[in-house]
């Protein structure tokens, strides 16, 4: 059936509906995406460790931010 159209929320049925998967895309985008570290600015470095907690590979700050989503500018100067 449509499993490409629908891409990471494939598992879902048809009848949870069109807004659920299209929520469910978008926050699975932003979870597996890689953030910039404000602390040692390492580029694509940090990475959703659990819910709501990110940490970066490079110099391991854990930081402590959105559960879907990682807010550089909570840790800006
Ligand atoms: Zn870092």
């Amino acid at each position: 059936m449509a499993t490409k159209k629908v891409k990471a929320a494939g598992k879902f049925s048809a009848k949870h509906g069109k807004k659920l998967r299209d929520i469910y895309n978008k926050i699975y985008k932003s979870v597996k995406k890689k953030y910039n570290c404000p602390v040692c600015a390492k580029e694509k470095a940090v990475r959703r460790v659990s819910f709501g907690v990110w940490e970066c590979k490079r110099c391991e700050t854990k930081f402590a931010s959105g559960a879907f989503e990682f807010r550089e500018r909570d840790f800006k100067k």
